[in-house]
């Protein structure tokens, strides 16, 4: 496959390698761990008060990836995502971190025609009893512990995770002294960064009160619904759309339930967590658009339960007591690809590819152009939980000029933050 010279990158020559991301959700969080490992000192910043306060502070995400009836770039990118995912998280285990999580499994029922048609679909493909399993009534109801009046796309190594625990792993405090190939990692809390100048070389990063907070080379701009609140990210296309989460206790019934099952939303077994002596399952989640300040609402936890009861209506039933679990904005994007890579000069592209509509394959294009040291890691709507990772791998081996394996190639091209300009472009929009 190759790089359409609008998409290609330039090699990169640090000064040093150090680095500062803006935003401490998973996407930083995965940015940081990735370039400590390469040996890159990160000054991370975040305007709470902890890692993951909003979107990736659901108390639960699924692990999952996200089939298509056919192959697909889409489906290919999740898969990936799933798989490395598992890496990460056997890796953290090794080093003996703390993550609320359980590889239960995850059940994806086929709860209208159009899952039915895409789990026909599955099983003609054959793709492996490790990764999926398309089960009939029967054996998704023995898998899952409790009836299940449908068939289900099985994977036997999905699950669910807290993210916050995740993001903490993977950025534990008191690292800022370690030295050598597992240099440092400076979490600034409690610090919101207003605006990024460019001086010589170097990006500085300014807060509210115009104080200098950090400078570097490099900057990821990893600010989760806030993609557009830098000048420089501002083109990005995106829509924010809100999420809330719910939780209900357990019954001697729900107890029963052993995997994730997923549905239009998704539903896990019964856990422990802050919010309750008792276990719980938690469930959702609500899409909404009006986010502009997003809130908990009675409404959109009956909006949960009916569903889950729509579906599973004796487990519903037999729930306790509900409650609210979470509400964020997830930044979603039109392709439902996440952008990773460095942010494109607008400007560049539209006069240099500005022909690009008239299809004129001999003609030679100049090389992209790009905003020197800005990188971006965003928009990964409500599959971050799972995609973070393996875009950080991307972006990590980017920056450290690694030649690209053809599949971090793909994120690099599928993810590209100028995709949109050179679509409109194509299309003389
Ligand atoms: C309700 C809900 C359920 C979800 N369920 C799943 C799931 O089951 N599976 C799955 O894969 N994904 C799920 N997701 C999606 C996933 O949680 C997100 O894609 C992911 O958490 C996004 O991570 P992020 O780091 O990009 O954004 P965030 O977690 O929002 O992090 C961005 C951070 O940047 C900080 N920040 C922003 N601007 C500034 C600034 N100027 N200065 C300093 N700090 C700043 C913010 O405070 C924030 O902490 C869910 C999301 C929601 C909301």
């Amino acid at each position: 496959m190759k790089t359409p010279i609008w998409f290609q990158y330039p090699r990169f020559e640090w000064q040093n390698r150090q680095a500062v991301i803006i935003g401490g959700g998973l996407a930083g969080s995965q940015m940081c761990w990735h370039l400590r490992q390469a040996g890159w000192q990160v000054t991370l910043l975040e305007r709470h008060a902890g890692l993951a306060s909003e979107a990736s502070g659901n108390p639960a995400g699924v692990i999952s990836p996200k089939m298509t009836a056919k192959a697909s770039p889409g489906e290919d990118f999740y898969r990936n995502s799933f798989h490395y995912t598992q890496t990460i998280l056997k890796k953290l285990e090794r080093q003996g971190t703390k993550i609320r999580y359980n590889l239960c499994g995850v059940l994806q029922l086929t709860h209208n025609e159009r899952e039915l048609k895409r789990w026909h679909e599955l099983k003609a493909r054959h793709l492996g009893e490790d990764f999926i399993q398309l089960l009939d009534e029967k054996q998704s109801s023995q898998v899952a512990g409790i009836e299940l009046p449908f068939k289900s796309s099985y994977f036997p190594e999905g699950g669910w995770i807290n993210p916050a625990d995740y993001a903490n792993a993977l950025c534990p405090e008191g690292r800022e002294e370690t030295a050598g190939a597992q240099a440092g990692c400076k979490i600034i809390k409690q610090t919101q960064i207003i605006s990024l100048q460019k001086n010589g070389k170097q990006w500085q990063l300014v807060d509210s009160a115009h104080n200098l907070i950090a400078q570097a080379e490099v900057v990821i701009i990893a600010n989760g619904k806030d993609l557009h609140g830098f000048a420089q990210s501002a083109f990005l296309p995106g829509v924010p759309v809100a999420g809330q989460t719910t939780f209900a206790e357990a019954s001697d019934y729900s107890k029963h339930l052993k995997t994730v099952i997923g549905h239009e939303g998704y539903l896990t077994p019964a856990l422990h967590s802050d919010c309750s002596q008792q276990p719980v399952h938690i469930f959702g989640a609500t899409f909404e658009r009006d986010c502009s300040a997003p809130q908990i609402k009675a409404e959109s936890d009956r909006q949960n339960y009916d569903s889950l009861q729509n579906y599973l209506p004796e487990f519903a039933h037999s729930l306790g007591q509900r409650s609210s679990a979470h509400v964020a904005v997830r930044m979603t994007t039109p392709d439902r690809f996440p952008y990773v890579g460095a942010l494109p000069h607008k400007a560049f592209y539209e006069e240099n590819y500005h022909d690009l509509h008239q299809g004129k394959k001999w003609k030679k294009y100049p090389q992209a152009k790009y905003q020197q040291g800005l990188f971006v890691l965003g928009g990964l709507g409500s599959r971050g939980v799972i995609s973070s990772a393996y875009c950080a791998k991307a972006l990590c081996e980017l920056l450290e000029n690694k030649a690209a394996s053809e599949n971090t190639q793909k994120v690099l091209n599928n993810c590209h933050p100028a995709r949109f300009i050179i679509r409109k472009l194509i299309r003389k929009q």
